[in-house]
């Protein structure tokens, strides 16, 4: 079994300092959830982790299997078995969700090796028909044009087709109606399983009332503040952020 070991993580925007000190160990099967208020450095935290440049890690490490990926670039890092679901997926008009998704899969292949095409779309297609994705989307331009809720599906196909080990899931809650939000949580909920750890960074708790968490974690000012069960999500829901506020000024 593998785990991601995230240790004392500071990340910077330029000189602003947005992570300040984040510990965390996902181990693949375990669903963990991060919870906090806007502007707490939840999306700085994981797009540093996925690799993205404009993110600077000033101190702490990220370890797989006690190997620190920090020299990696993000292609290195999803072949490592990490995944980013953006909470503002990009669109990129002129590229097909199918020739997207299929480049990504052969760019994990070993040089010389080739993806078999009927073999990936009877797949494509089965992972769409799951996530109730009409199959006339295949053809169409990544996010091009597409409604919140649709974005979200292609990027929850995107995880089902990569199958990664580690996957960060940025507020893939927000924006879904409520058909959405289940369609989007079954999808996610039938990924689990123990090759796949899972965080889910959400503002609400209503995701977690479709997949129910092994461990919370609430983010605040660029670090977990409290860790707990499924309990704390729910306390924070009747509480709201203050509390954590309040409690942190006191301690
Ligand atoms: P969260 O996801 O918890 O809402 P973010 O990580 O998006 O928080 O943002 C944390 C802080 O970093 C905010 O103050 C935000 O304005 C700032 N920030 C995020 N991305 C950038 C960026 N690309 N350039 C400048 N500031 C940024
Ligand atoms: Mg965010």
């Amino acid at each position: 079994m593998s785990a991601i070991e995230i240790k004392d993580l500071h990340v910077a925007i330029g000189d602003k300092p947005i992570v300040k000190g984040l510990s965390l160990t996902i181990k693949q099967g375990e669903v963990h959830a991060i919870m906090g208020p806007n502007g707490t450095g939840k999306s700085t935290f994981s797009k540093a982790i996925a690799g993205h440049p404009d993110y600077t890690i000033t101190q702490g490490d990220v370890l797989i299997d006690g190997q620190s990926i920090l020299a990696l670039e993000p292609d290195e890092r999803a072949r490592a078995g990490i995944f980013l679901a953006f909470q503002y997926p990009c669109e990129i008009p002129g590229v097909s969700i199918a020739n997207f998704i299929r480049a990504a899969m052969q760019a994990r292949l070993k040089d010389g090796e080739e993806l078999d095409a009927t073999g990936y779309y009877k797949q494509l297609y089965a992972q769409m028909d799951s996530l109730k994705i009409d199959r006339k989307f295949t053809s169409r331009a990544v996010n091009d044009g597409f409604s919140g809720g649709e974005k979200k599906r292609c990027e929850i196909l995107q995880m089902a087709m990569l199958k990664p080990r580690f996957a960060f899931m940025d507020e893939t809650d927000s924006g879904l109606d409520i058909d959405a939000l289940r369609i989007v949580s079954e999808g996610i909920e039938h990924m689990r399983g123990a090759d796949l750890g899972i965080l889910l960074i959400t503002h609400y708790q209503r995701l977690l009332n479709h997949i129910v968490p092994d461990f919370v974690h609430v983010m605040y000012d660029g670090r977990i503040v409290k860790s707990g069960d499924k309990s704390l999500a729910l306390e924070l829901e009747a509480k709201g952020y203050d509390w954590v506020k309040t409690e942190l000024a006191a301690s």
